[in-house]
């Protein structure tokens, strides 16, 4: 099965993503954190996008479209994957298109914007493991410390008020139309991502099926 998830940021896909990957066996790409691996390592890609993160744009179609098309290659996804974050504009899903013919499923987890600002800057993420948390809706265990792996909890450097708005700009003009692309090919399912973490899994099994 070869899925997409669709949705602005903290929409709920990483959490979504993490359900999906344990029930069908998928393969997980976040392109955001495969970058972030880049800058945390300090490599030369890593320099080279991390200004771009930071402010809320996206790195270049061509840049992640190398990224993807050399990871889709590897072995854990014969059985096919999920992608986070990919594609984030009608060009690279065009390009996925070429490269694996068509995905099953594009999920995309509608959320208004104003109870998005609010998740973005109460998140907080893991930096080894990738588990997300909010201090106010989906708190840690122990305040501060990651309940699946035990690593301090940290704060994205993009999800501050600021960035977090360009962030939201950003998926409207240039990741939105990709619901409409998905839509015309008969690929789309559209949950409400205010429903609350378990109706929206429950909503997504249901649609993929068991
Ligand atoms: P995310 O963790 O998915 O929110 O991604 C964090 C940041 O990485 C984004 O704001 C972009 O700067 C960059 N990024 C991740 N995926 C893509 C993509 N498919 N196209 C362009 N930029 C991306």
């Amino acid at each position: 099965m070869k899925l997409v998830l669709i949705g602005a940021p903290a929409a709920g896909k990483g959490t979504q993503a993490r359900k999906l990957i344990s029930k069908y066996s998928l393969a997980y790409i976040s392109t955001g954190d495969m970058l972030r691996e880049e800058v945390a390592k300090g490599t030369e890609l890593g320099l080279k996008v991390k200004s771009v993160m930071a402010s809320g744009s996206l790195v270049s179609d061509d840049l992640i479209i190398a990224i993807v098309k050399e990871r889709i290659k590897a072995d854990d996804c014969k059985n096919g994957f999920i992608l986070d974050g990919f594609p984030r504009t009608v060009v690279q899903a065009e390009k996925l298109d070429e490269l694996i013919g068509n995905i099953d499923k594009a999920i995309y987890i509608n959320c208004p914007d104003s109870a998005l600002l609010e998740r973005i800057t109460a998140r907080e993420t893991c930096p080894k493991c990738g588990a997300s948390y909010n201090k106010i809706s989906v708190p840690s265990k122990v305040s501060g410390v990651c309940d699946v792996c035990g690593e301090k909890l940290t704060q994205r450097k993009d999800d501050t008020v600021e960035a977090g708005k360009a962030r939201l700009e950003t998926f409207h003009k240039q990741s939105e139309p990709l619901v409409a692309y998905y839509k015309n090919q008969g690929r789309l399912f559209e949950v409400d991502g205010m429903i609350g973490i378990d109706n929206v899994t429950e909503a997504i099994f249901a649609e993929l099926g068991d």
